[in-house]
């Protein structure tokens, strides 16, 4: 069974406004990780076929192109993921399996890349430095850096390519995405608005297949000039190492470790309702939850256990079905990962109080994990020092303020940090020391389109939204006239 929705009416590989169904490499299924179902069967596509699409985005720059215009197709981009938000979210919910609310909130929020990126685009018209120096007019040119190799992952299938897309198509770069191999459909689906919204055409290009030769050739095609990636630390590193004699440009979002601080004067009743809202979205699969909760021994009681009574009430299951709060994990290596970080949890000494042991899974796609609450943690255990991506609440004590930001700090991570306290100066003092590129105190909201979003240390480099996003794609030229 495939699955029907008008923004799939045709699928497959993108390249040159052509589809492409068939490859020398066979082909893929994509899989409903909820229930096992085929969504649809894409081409394994691979280096020769990059290629292809290298040089098509290559061949679709034009120089001296108006910034009005792609103003106008980030405008009309916006307009039409909302015109088509219920669409859209069904194959979030589809293919990666969050519940259709959370699906809901991802379609907007993508939409919010292309509306904020339309109005940045001013910021690329020529700017003219005050002042004769050197007897000189002095103007600053922002150009397209030239052709963009997008990657993301699976767990924002449509927001995390859509920050990218947007920020790129605002710069006027040809762009190349290859969208991971378990959830390609929202990708296919933007192509489609794209073709209808006239997008010129090579513009907008999309790849599948095993990602490391598509990602070699990001790596070494000279027109490649940018490489945008969303992933795993190591997979960052590999295209960094890949991509150095090539000196490509790099935007890097890796991996975090998330800390989430809980001081003894918090009002712990709006940080226990922040946890469960950071930590359960897309089953605990992004980036920026809290991997590790840390508690003032004081308040670590009282804090469990309004944790573990949320925890207990959550409904895991298909994310169609309204009553579910929380839908499957991506697929058995996620499911056998986070399992593996409970046992050796509670074979290090922790307990669990909220949960129970996963069942074994006979099948390879994803499956439902019971959302589960660990107390008694420490340093050692694998879900403090990795990056679990799973419904585990993972936590620890700490005695002072100072004992805190060191063990926030312990970890060669710096994406994302909460802290909650109702001390302002507390707060103050924190932002400095907590070495993360995305902080939230009293609140554990992720990022927006209007701000800057990368992470500090292992978590890579690079911004995505806010105007460093748009950066990312742009080369200043300078022009000196006498
Ligand atoms: P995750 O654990 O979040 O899936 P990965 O880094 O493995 O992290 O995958 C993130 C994205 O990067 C996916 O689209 C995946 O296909 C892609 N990817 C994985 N390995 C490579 C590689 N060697 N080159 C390019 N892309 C890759």
């Amino acid at each position: 069974m495939t699955m029907q929705s008008k923004l799939l009416e045709r699928t497959g590989g993108y390249i040159g406004g052509q589809w492409i169904t068939e490859a020398p490499g066979g082909n893929f299924d994509v899989i409903n990780p909820a229930n096992g179902d085929v969504l649809a069967r894409l081409p394994n596509m691979a280096a020769p076929e990059c290629v292809a699409a290298i040089e098509i985005a290559e061949r679709s720059l034009r120089p001296g192109e108006p910034v009005s215009e792609r103003r106008r197709w980030l405008e009309i981009l916006h307009d039409r993921l909302l015109a088509m938000k219920e669409e859209f979210a069904k194959i979030i919910t589809s293919e990666n399996g969050k519940p259709l609310r959370e699906a809901l909130v991802e379609v907007e929020y993508a939409a919010g890349f292309f509306r904020f990126f339309a109005e940045q685009t001013p910021r690329l018209e020529p700017e003219v430095l005050p002042g004769r120096m050197r007897n000189c007019t002095w103007t600053i040119h922002r150009r397209p850096a030239g052709v963009a190799g997008l990657i993301a992952p699976w767990n924002f299938p449509l927001a995390m390519m859509g920050k990218k897309v947007a920020a790129a198509l605002a710069a006027g770069c040809g762009i190349v995405i290859k969208p991971a191999r378990q959830t390609p459909l929202s990708m296919i689906a933007l192509c489609h608005v794209a073709e209808q919204i006239g997008l010129p055409v090579g513009r907008l290009n999309v790849v599948f297949g095993p990602a490391g030769p598509i990602g070699e050739t990001f790596c070494t095609h000279p027109a490649v000039r940018v490489i945008s990636f969303t992933g795993s630390t190591e997979t960052g590193e590999w295209l960094a190492i890949k991509s150095a004699p090539h000196l490509k440009r790099l935007a890097l979002e890796l991996g975090g470790n998330a800390p989430f601080l809980v001081f003894e004067d918090a009002n712990l009743e709006r940080a226990a309702d922040a946890l469960i809202a950071n930590k359960f979205r897309v089953a605990g699969q992004t980036c920026v939850c809290a991997n590790r909760v840390l508690v003032q021994a004081r308040a670590a009681a009282q804090f469990t256990e309004l944790v573990a009574e949320r925890v207990r009430k959550l409904r895991v299951g298909d994310g169609f079905d309204p009553a579910s709060d929380l839908g499957p994990l991506i697929d058995r290596a996620q499911y056998e990962k986070v399992a593996a970080h409970v046992r050796d949890a509670l074979a290090r000494g922790a307990r669990r109080i909220a949960g129970s042991d996963p069942p074994p899974l006979s099948h390879d796609w994803g499956a439902f994990f019971p959302p589960t609450v660990l107390t008694g943690v420490t340093r050692d255990m694998k879900v403090c020092c990795e990056e679990t991506f799973g419904p585990v609440v993972a936590i620890a004590t700490f005695d002072t303020e100072a004992e805190a930001v060191a063990a926030a700090n312990d970890t060669c991570y710096g994406l994302a940090a909460y802290a909650f306290s109702e001390d302002a100066d507390r707060l103050d003092r924190l932002s400095s020391q907590l070495q993360f590129g995305h902080l939230g105190f009293n609140t554990g909201t992720g990022p927006r389109p209007e701000a800057p979003f990368g992470g500090f240390k292992r978590s890579g480099y690079g911004r995505e939204g806010g105007v460093d996003g748009l950066f990312e794609f742009c080369e200043s030229q300078v022009v000196a006239r006498a």
